[in-house]
């Protein structure tokens, strides 16, 4: 049994020490020298371990690497404020997720056109310029970006949607060393901040595989790559001039990004003077557009993950059990997270 697993699985269940003892019927101070690695513990008692945390028995012996909130491999938004409890399941989850893909990946081929680039701390220009150097090399045309989510898969990143259990918290991305890079976006956003916070997190995988210095300096940096991939200066600065409510809302039709965005856009190319930003800014909250804005933009679903679920079932010849216990699931939760396709028709079946 490998220690840190247990105290994940126990983690991601949400459960204290105390909590799973009770319920597996194990005192509390030997699950606490389990947990350790100070002491064994006998097969029965793992057993009813593994029953409580409803996980497959070998997961507890699983020996990837976990990564932590603060290494460099995990990065996330506006964390600070939640409970460690909270931290701790979340990160868990996280961590058992990119296990997960990492076995559902394993056997199967799928090959990315492009890669994500890492810049050495110092050694990039702005961030703005990371930016336009990204759309060269990843051959987007002019214009909007058509949809995030393909553009990221194109390089090779899986992208997955999951109740994150706090709003606090955007979107988290893990690139383990040697593994494509995943971003888990948090359920609820609107498109158009999606379609932000994953360029937001792309930039700090391009310019930050350091932890830099200085975070704040890090957090403009990867807001203003965000911005340009995704409003490139050259193309939408004469869009911006006579900025208003009403052309906001139309330029978010066609720029998919929020009119939030595009009105600090316009102050931060200079169209508009910083008097004029603020008076935008009142205009929006008095017609209640900073916490629901108008127009809705149309919502990006991944595609990689279920075509590796559909591979599995429809040409590797595995049942759904099966796949679930590979990826350390049992049945009902793996068919939760990840419905893949439906026999019988639900989904699709490409
Ligand atoms: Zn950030």
């Amino acid at each position: 049994m490998n220690p840190r697993m247990l105290v994940m699985a126990r983690e991601s269940r949400g459960m204290t020490q105390k909590d799973l003892a009770q319920a597996a019927g194990v005192p509390q101070g030997t699950l606490s020298k389990a947990e350790n690695g100070s002491t064994e513990l006998s097969e029965d008692k793992l057993q009813r371990l593994a029953d409580v945390l409803r996980y497959p028995r070998h997961v507890l012996e699983w020996t990837d690497p976990v990564y932590g909130f603060g290494s460099s491999s995990f990065y996330h938004r506006k964390q600070q404020t939640l409970p460690q409890t909270t931290l701790r399941k979340i990160q868990a989850n996280v961590n058992f997720l990119s296990m997960r893909l990492r076995r559902l990946s394993s056997s199967i081929d799928i090959k990315a056109p492009f890669s994500v680039p890492c810049y050495d701390e110092g050694e990039y220009p702005s961030a703005t310029e990371v930016a336009r150097s990204i759309r060269a090399r990843w051959m987007l045309p002019m214009g909007p970006i058509d949809s995030v989510i393909a553009m990221l898969e194109s390089a090779g990143v899986y992208v997955v949607r999951r109740d994150l259990g706090s709003p606090r918290i955007s979107a988290i991305s893990v690139w383990r060393p040697g593994e494509n890079p995943m971003m888990v976006l948090n359920e609820g956003m609107s498109a158009d901040r999606e379609r932000f916070t994953m360029c937001h997190e792309l930039g700090h995988w391009v310019m930050h595989s350091e932890p830099p210095l200085e975070e704040g300096r890090a957090e403009r940096e990867a807001d203003d790559f965000a911005a340009e991939l995704l409003m490139p200066a050259a193309e939408i600065r004469p869009q911006l001039h006579g900025i208003d409510l009403a052309k906001a809302a139309a330029l978010k039709r066609y720029w998919k990004t929020a009119m939030s965005a595009l009105i600090r856009r316009a102050r931060d190319l200079e169209v508009i003077t910083p008097s004029r930003y603020r008076s935008l800014c009142v205009q929006m909250s008095q017609h209640g557009f900073s916490r629901n804005e108008p127009v809705e933009v149309a919502r990006e679903e991944p595609t990689v993950v279920d075509a590796m679920v559909r591979i599995h079932l429809a040409e590797h010849g595995y049942s759904r059990r099966e796949l679930a216990d590979v990826v350390g699931l049992r049945s009902d939760e793996f068919l939760g997270e990840f419905p893949g396709p439906a026999v019988g028709g639900l989904r699709r079946v490409q």
